[in-house]
């Protein structure tokens, strides 16, 4: 038992998950003096590491690797005395000690105890799961269009999906191809009234209507998309594209803090504008919340943020606070 009564197997902060969001809290956790630590998942791996170049991350002019890029903050972190190990979370409950409440993280066969937890497990884009996706993922099909986008200057691109995002996104493309077309399922739009508008005044933006993609392919990188026409049985077409994006939703992880913390309908966390959630003494950061801009250099300011609040949260609990 330390003086507050809490006993010493008992860490100041766990930080579930190994990406941007929770190396970022994890250094600030413990540049902070507190005792972290960061698990990352054994079956998933942070978003980022599929991603061949990354070019706006700021201070990183001439571009970096996804997966370097993790070994860099993951160095950083650890150099700092944040603890680290692989294993799936499969709970967050409640425990106490004395008065003092904490939480129980439990990961394969072993739990952990904190007074905090910090939530950044990230979030992913379903796949259409057809031929040539895997294959050809980061040689032309993306799942971000501010990522990749500049890539495709001047070439041809295929987008997928009808809502919001899709649509947004097929906007933002034509600032670099030469055409977008546009694959829904359905013949009609689900994205707001406003986008709808200005896709269809974009001279740039083509549709196929009714159509699902059948198969990715080309050479070294996409050569073109074949679809089919999911009214007409039999119809097929085939669209040169060197790009293929997909946006037919993102799917959070928070099955963990589920019943836990308070979800949006879509199952993101939500959370204050210093990442506390619903629960106290549990934070979230990173693409896992309810947000406008999931990106790499979003995903640190909130972990850095997650990390101080969890600080104050702690000192308040031990009663240092300043
Ligand atoms: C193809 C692609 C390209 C992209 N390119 C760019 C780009 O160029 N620039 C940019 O800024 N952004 C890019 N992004 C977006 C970027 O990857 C994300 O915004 C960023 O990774 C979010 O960081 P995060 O830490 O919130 O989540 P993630 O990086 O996804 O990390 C989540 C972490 O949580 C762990 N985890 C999940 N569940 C559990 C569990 N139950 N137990 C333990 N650990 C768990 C995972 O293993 C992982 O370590 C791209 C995304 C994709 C898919």
């Amino acid at each position: 038992m330390d003086k507050f009564n809490i006993p010493e197997h008992v860490y100041d902060v766990i930080i579930i998950g190994g990406g941007p969001a929770g190396l970022t809290a994890g250094l600030y956790v413990s540049r902070a003096g507190l005792r972290g630590l960061c698990i990352e998942g054994e079956s998933s791996i942070s978003q980022i590491t599929v991603t061949d170049l990354i070019e706006n991350y700021p201070g990183i002019p001439e571009g970096i690797n996804g997966f370097e890029l993790i070994e860099r903050f993951k160095k950083q972190a650890l150099q700092f005395g944040l603890e680290m190990m692989s294993s799936d979370v499969t709970s967050v409950k409640q425990t106490k000690w004395d008065d003092i409440q904490g939480w129980k993280v439990t990961a394969g066969d072993r739990a952990y105890d904190a007074l905090a937890v910090i939530c950044a497990t990230g979030a992913y884009w379903r796949k259409l799961g057809v031929p040539g996706e895997d294959a050809y993922t980061g040689k032309g099909v993306s799942y971000c269009a501010t990522c990749d986008g500049p890539i495709f200057r001047n070439r041809e691109v295929v987008v997928v999906g009808g809502g919001d995002t899709a649509v947004q996104e097929a906007i933002f493309l034509t600032n670099f191809t030469r055409k977008v077309t546009i694959v829904h399922r359905r013949d009609r739009l689900r994205a707001t009234k406003i986008l709808q508008k200005r896709a269809f005044a974009n001279s740039k933006i083509d549709f196929a209507w009714n159509s699902v993609v059948e198969e990715i392919s080309g050479k070294e990188t996409v050569e073109k998309v074949k679809i089919k026409n999911v009214k007409s049985p039999g119809v097929t077409g085939e669209i040169p594209a060197a790009g293929i994006f997909i946006f037919t939703g993102l799917t959070p992880k928070t099955d963990i803090i589920r019943g836990v913390a308070d979800l949006d309908q879509g199952g993101y966390i939500i959370v204050d504008a210093n990442m506390h959630t619903s629960a106290k003494g549990i934070f979230a950061a990173g693409d896992c919340i309810k947000k406008r801009l999931r990106q790499v250099v979003t995903a640190c300011g909130d972990g850095a943020t997650a990390a101080f609040s969890a600080q104050l949260y702690i000192e308040e609990l031990k009663g240092e606070s300043y």
